[in-house]
């Protein structure tokens, strides 16, 4: 038998940094409004002193995450190495032994990421290469998203994303549906027909009052409709589906591909948007996307409130994956997006004729800002 060959990717510490920033305009979903904001960003180093970096979705409670990480899944990767990705995820995943999900799949999702981040630096290419290399140099991307707020906000907010050069923008939309409906309408009217309009609900309805606000989309021409029901409604979202010829997206909820495999099985998503920072890292959102493909699905990563590595990462997948869509290019102000790494990616202030640059630096090709872990960290 051959000997292994030599390995440059044995890990010797993890670290995990709880970090949170208070947003300069604070914004609104039919879920409240969102005045601050947290992630955790995980450091895996090796011997040899390469640190590779993650990110977790962790919008409240972000030393619960660190905390998590370090005492218990840190000490089942030390001494490992970070090239054996999947027997890592895999050992990771035993620590709960109950369903996947939740807080310890967004967990491994920083470390699985960092993993990545790790292999792309020592093969001395960046991780959509790693991926297979599709080839994308530059991705199509969406303004994300106009708040649910009064017309005068939103029109403005419009008004911003086409001078930013979108031609692809997406409006939060809620309770009740009748404004739902008048909010629709009012977007199409200012946007124009050559736009490409999606509206998110972030679960505000029922089957039946999605059906109400998904037939005027449907007539208005509408991209997708993002997120109307819980995500648990798996028969609201089945009789949606056969009764609106429209474009269902979701999967932003969802954590892992035996999760959402039945829903792209099925056709029930014609679109889907998991999070690299929730949904187990590179490797379990790339299977994702690859069953996606596999199933004539589009596939758009989810950003929303995440900061700059989610991005970063977010980006490398939709230059790899097959059935990619379109990148959600948030257009907010968001630190922890914005002044986190260098430099900056998937940012609209990257944007060039509605399209995103992708990373061509080895591994995610970002790395954090010098003082931006001082700068934004929770005291613990
Ligand atoms: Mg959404």
């Amino acid at each position: 038998m051959e000997a292994m060959p030599s390995d440059d990717l044995i890990i010797r510490a993890v670290r995990a940094h709880p970090l949170r920033t208070a947003l300069p305009t604070v914004q609104h979903t039919s879920q409240g409004a969102w005045p601050q904001l947290e992630i955790a960003i995980v450091e895996v180093e090796t011997a040899s002193g390469r640190v590779g970096i993650g990110e977790c979705l962790a919008r409240r409670g972000a030393v619960g995450y660190a905390r998590f990480i370090r005492d218990a899944l840190a000490p089942r990767l030390l001494g490992r190495s970070a090239h054996d990705r999947r027997a890592l995820w895999q050992d990771m995943r035993l620590v709960v032994t109950g369903r996947l999900g939740g807080m310890l799949v967004e967990s491994i999702a920083g470390i699985d990421t960092a993993l990545w981040d790790l292999a792309g630096q020592a093969a001395g290419q960046p991780i959509w290469r790693l991926l297979g290399g599709i080839g994308r140099p530059r991705v199509t991307a969406y303004a994300s998203s106009i708040n649910w707020a009064d017309d005068a906000q939103v029109e403005a907010e419009i008004a911003r994303a086409l001078g930013q050069g979108f031609t692809q923008i997406k409006v939060k939309i809620g309770a009740p549906a009748e404004r739902a409906i008048a909010r629709v309408r009012h977007a199409r009217r200012i946007a124009g027909d050559g736009v490409k309009l999606a509206a998110d609900a972030n679960w505000a309805y029922d089957a039946d009052e999605a059906m109400r606000v998904g037939r005027v989309m449907c007539d208005l021409d509408y991209f997708w409709f993002e997120e109307p029901l819980p995500p648990d409604d798996l028969s609201g979202y089945a009789r949606l589906r056969q009764h609106l010829p429209l474009r269902i997206a979701a999967g932003e909820s969802d954590f892992t591909a035996r999760g959402v495999e039945p829903q792209l099985r099925n056709g029930t998503f014609g679109l889907v948007q998991p999070d690299v920072a929730r949904s187990g890292g590179i490797s379990e959102t790339f299977r994702i996307a690859e069953l996606a493909a596999l199933h004539g699905i589009a596939y758009a990563p989810h950003v929303g409130w995440s900061g700059g590595v989610c991005s970063a990462a977010s980006v490398h997948l939709a230059a790899a994956a097959e059935s990619f869509l379109t990148f959600e290019c948030m257009v907010f102000d968001n630190p922890l997006r914005q002044e986190l790494t260098t430099p900056v990616y998937g940012d609209v202030a990257g944007l060039k004729d509605g399209m995103l640059d992708v990373p061509t630096a080895p591994g995610l090709g970002v790395r954090l800002k010098p003082g931006a872990l001082e700068r934004f960290a929770i005291a613990e």
